[in-house]
């Protein structure tokens, strides 16, 4: 019993025993700071409940929805404008153009208010945490505490994004990534228009969440990591485009576990086939001395501002992506692309493609161009 294979099994236990909690990433110290205020104000306000408008209009994140949406919509944004659309709002006048997206907030005001007393009490940062902490590599140091506003309004197109904000008077100035605080923004009014249970509204809630909260992770992870900063040394459009690939490829990829178990229905598998090839077309295009810099922004932009999963091609065929390198070479290798970048990220999904025919391939020209 005393031999020396009952002691290295006792001492393989206790290595796996002890393996455990340093598995679960001891140097995940990511955070959030949860602020309700914004939503909590809106919908009292459309209640008569408060009646001073710059109270509202002045909350963080009242006050950067507002900006997105104008951004989004390509209009000037001011706090004027936008406490001048709350009084209107307030007093019930239907905007031709609800730039700012507030009507919603009335139009769902009971199921919003749910939706937020459940996020309140529910243990949401620990849920979200421990759905992104393994895509990131084990070695990955991570200290950060990120803010996340929930708000009842904003742009149709935005549900949720992350945004590098600078705080100066009480004011935001966007600015570029590495520069200000990663802010996760969700709208909770999107989770209640099509869903009528709260919980699976909160998972619905969630699993956005946890697809913004990685964008914003993955932010801080790149700031740390020599490759991504050569690539934002040298923003070539087609790395650009291939970044954004991965990026939304393993975001998406969270999202779909949360909800539905990390399986791509037969629709959205068709579709990201469908996408692999777009992507290849675009990625030869980006390449091609004869790009203009408006082509360039177009097709950047519809890769993943299109506004469904087919049109989305680059959202959707790294979803793809993702799914086979998590499925068929293990997580360790998803989260190696992390740590070596788009090329690598490609290199193993090509592949995967040349092994298993049910995968689109790309041309070897493209994956040339990420060496
Ligand atoms: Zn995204």
């Amino acid at each position: 019993m005393n031999g020396p294979g009952y002691s290295s099994i006792c001492r393989l236990l206790f290595l796996l025993f002890i393996a455990v909690p340093l598995r679960g990433q001891e140097h995940f110290n990511v955070t959030f700071r949860l602020d309700f205020a914004s939503v909590d104000a809106l919908l009292e306000f459309s209640e008569g409940r408060i009646a001073n408008v710059d109270r509202v209009a002045s909350l963080r994140g009242n006050q950067i929805a507002a900006a997105t949406s104008a951004l989004l919509a390509r209009e000037p944004y001011s706090r004027e404008r936008f406490a001048q659309e709350l009084e209107r709002f307030r007093n019930g006048a239907t905007a031709a153009r609800d730039m700012f997206g507030l009507s919603s907030a009335i139009r769902f005001r009971n199921e919003i208010r749910t939706l937020s007393q459940e996020s309140k009490k529910r243990a949401l940062e620990r849920r979200v945490m421990a759905t992104i902490a393994p895509f990131f590599p084990e070695k990955a140091r991570l200290n950060a505490v990120i803010p996340v506003y929930f708000v009842a309004m904003g742009n149709e197109n935005a549900a949720a994004f992350v945004r590098s904000i600078v705080w100066r008077d009480d004011v935001p100035y966007f600015v570029g990534e590495g520069e200000g605080e990663l802010t996760v923004v969700m709208n909770l009014t999107r989770s209640v228009e099509y869903i009528r249970d709260v919980q699976v509204q909160f998972i619905d809630m969630m699993s956005t969440l946890a697809h913004e909260s990685f964008h914003a992770v993955f932010g801080l992870y790149q700031q740390q990591q020599p490759v991504w900063q050569q690539i934002s040394s040298r923003p070539e459009p087609h790395w650009i485009l291939a970044e954004l690939v991965q990026n939304e490829g393993i975001a998406y990829l969270i999202s779909l576990q949360q909800r539905s178990g990390a399986q791509l229905s037969a629709g959205q598998l068709s579709s990201s086939k469908q996408s692999v090839a777009d992507l290849n077309a675009a990625l030869n295009e980006l390449a091609s001395p004869q790009l203009t810099r408006e082509r360039a922004r177009d097709l950047i932009m519809n890769s993943n501002l299109s506004g469904s999963y087919e049109k989305n091609y680059g959202a959707s065929a790294g979803v793809l992506m993702a799914y086979a390198i998590d499925a068929k070479l293990g997580r360790k290798a998803l989260t190696e692309t992390l740590e070596l970048g788009p090329a690598d990220f490609f290199s193993k999904y090509q592949q995967l493609a040349k092994q298993f025919g049910e995968l689109p391939q790309f041309e070897a020209a493209v994956i040339a161009l990420f060496r």
